[in-house]
């Protein structure tokens, strides 16, 4: 199993009268080498959700797994920083994770940042470009001059350099046209099929990944899973 949650809740602001649950006793079960959409309405709690597969947010209540790593509420967590690398995180707008001069700076960060050496940093960033479906040219362009389209997948490519088991995307595909968009599904389906990463993102809209979850009064702030968000209600692509 790549991630499991068991009766997980997230509360924001947990001591102080602000505070508001984002998640409400959430199970879920994702397979390894699995492609799994979620969906549900702003405010459902789709990011806070993802933030939770490699620690950035632990949970309130109940146990979250991730590969070989439990995370239980109330305990210390183990250390994150190999999860960190395994569980690449996309946000939902990559391009605002850019920051270096040339693409290739910036798809080698990343490798650098965990130790690796500079020569394998560029083989890693270049197997990452291939990976996204971007030519080796654009290594030398600075990432700002890029088209909107190859710009997102330089960004996703930035995570792929680290070489992760999981790969989780919060809504991969916003404000993409629908020819970039259907590309990118189709290259990120293809990192699951063949290279067996796990891929957890927002269901895009022509609703090919299974809906995972529901918002269930948005007003509370909660979400919740249908089926009781057992594997058999998520997705294979
Ligand atoms: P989604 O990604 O599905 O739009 P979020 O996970 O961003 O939903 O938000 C879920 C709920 O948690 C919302 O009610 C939101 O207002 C609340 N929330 C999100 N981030 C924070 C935060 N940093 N502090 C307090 N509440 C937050
Ligand atoms: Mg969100």
């Amino acid at each position: 199993m790549a991630i499991q949650l068991q009766q997980v809740s997230y509360t924001y602001a947990d001591r102080s009268l602000w505070k508001q649950t984002a998640l409400h006793d959430i199970n879920l079960n994702i397979l390894k080498g699995s492609m799994v959409g979620i969906a549900g309405a702003t405010g459902s709690g789709k990011s806070t959700l993802l933030q939770l597969f490699n620690g950035i947010l632990k949970p309130s209540e109940g146990t979250v797994s991730v590969l070989d790593v439990t995370i239980r509420a109330g305990e210390k967590s183990p250390k994150l920083l190999p999860l960190r690398r395994r569980v690449g995180l996309v946000f939902q707008f990559p391009e605002q994770q850019m920051f270096e001069e040339t693409v290739e700076k910036d798809l080698m960060f990343g490798p650098l940042n965990f130790g690796m050496s500079p020569e394998e940093a560029k083989l890693r960033a270049r197997q990452a470009m291939t990976d996204m479906g971007l030519d080796l040219s654009l290594l030398e362009r600075n990432p700002f001059r890029l088209s909107g389209g190859q710009m997102r997948k330089a960004a996703i490519a930035s995570v792929l350099a680290m070489d992760p088991d999981i790969v989780v995307l919060d809504e991969p595909t916003a404000t993409l046209d629908p020819v970039s968009r259907a590309e990118l599904i189709s290259l990120l389906e293809r990192l699951c099929r063949e290279q067996g990463r796990t891929i957890y993102h927002r269901n895009p809209p022509d609703g090919r990944a299974a809906a995972l979850c529901r918002s269930l009064g948005a007003a509370e702030g909660r979400a919740d899973c249908l089926s009781g968000g057992r594997a058999g209600a998520c997705c294979r692509s």
